[in-house]
């Protein structure tokens, strides 16, 4: 009798757990599924070829840095607004600037935008850490948030104006802008380790935008090469925002 009645609770504790952890299951495989398709069809199709890169591409949920009005276009392949005139890139675009970056397991890295704080988490997958700096405050709070839910712990988000740079820990392995200067910031350049690389959209028309590619060499002889032409939101003056 006992054993029937123990039978018998075991089974509703197993089709309550069914019900309600089945279709958040359900729902997580199928963004699974969707990021295994967008780095099919978006980024390695367009030329993406590091295994690191693509790895990363897939397995950071990017549908949790999408505001959740939007959430169902997290894997389309075009930026998304996430608020304050902000954007969160095109998978294509945080793809290619990150296998630019060419990062290593032991790199430290300067982000310039945090915005959704989706690149952020790209990077702190391939890298020691990341050192991020975001210009509007509710960005800055909202992704220090979701990044601290998805346990990203090798990461460190702060308001401040990307312009500046963050001498504190300078200088860094590598350093990627994700909004446009009209000019590379000096500040930026100054920080950059030798042997380092920086990638920056740089332009101050939209329509004559151009990913840059500085490289520092042991000596700390600075090249530059234009890459890619790109379309990205403006890097904005800390003194603009006041
Ligand atoms: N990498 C981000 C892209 C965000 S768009 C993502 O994947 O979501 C660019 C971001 O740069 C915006 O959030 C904007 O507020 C921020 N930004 C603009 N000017 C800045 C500045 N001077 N310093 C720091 N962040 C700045």
């Amino acid at each position: 009798m006992l054993g029937r009645i123990l039978l018998g609770c075991a089974v509703v504790v197993a089709i309550a757990l069914a019900v309600l952890t089945g279709p958040a299951q359900s729902q997580r495989e199928g963004w699974d599924s969707q990021r295994v398709r967008m780095v099919r069809q978006q980024i390695e199709a367009r030329g993406v070829r590091d295994p690191r890169v693509l790895e990363a591409m897939r397995t950071v949920r990017r549908e949790q840095f999408v505001p959740e009005s939007i959430r169902t276009y997290a894997a389309s392949d075009s930026p998304l607004p996430i608020g304050f005139e902000q954007t969160i890139s095109q998978p294509y675009i945080v793809a290619y600037m990150t296998e630019m970056l060419a990062l290593d397991s032991d790199h430290r890295v300067l982000e310039i935008g945090t915005g959704s704080g989706y690149q952020t988490a790209v990077l702190a997958t391939l890298c020691d850490h990341v050192y991020s700096i975001e210009i509007v405050p509710e960005l800055a709070e909202r992704s220090a948030k979701i990044l601290q839910e998805l346990d990203y712990r090798n990461v460190s988000v702060r308001l401040g104006d990307g312009y500046l740079g963050w001498p504190e820990h300078a200088p860094y392995d590598r350093i990627i802008v994700t909004a446009a200067p009209p000019q590379l910031p000096q500040a930026l350049v100054d920080q950059l380790a030798t042997q380092g690389r920086l990638v920056a959209p740089v332009g101050r028309n939209p329509d004559a935008q151009k990913i840059v590619l500085v490289t520092k060499d042991a000596r700390g002889n600075v090249r530059q090469q234009d890459q890619l032409p790109v379309r990205f939101v403006p890097m904005v003056r800390g003194t603009d925002r006041r």
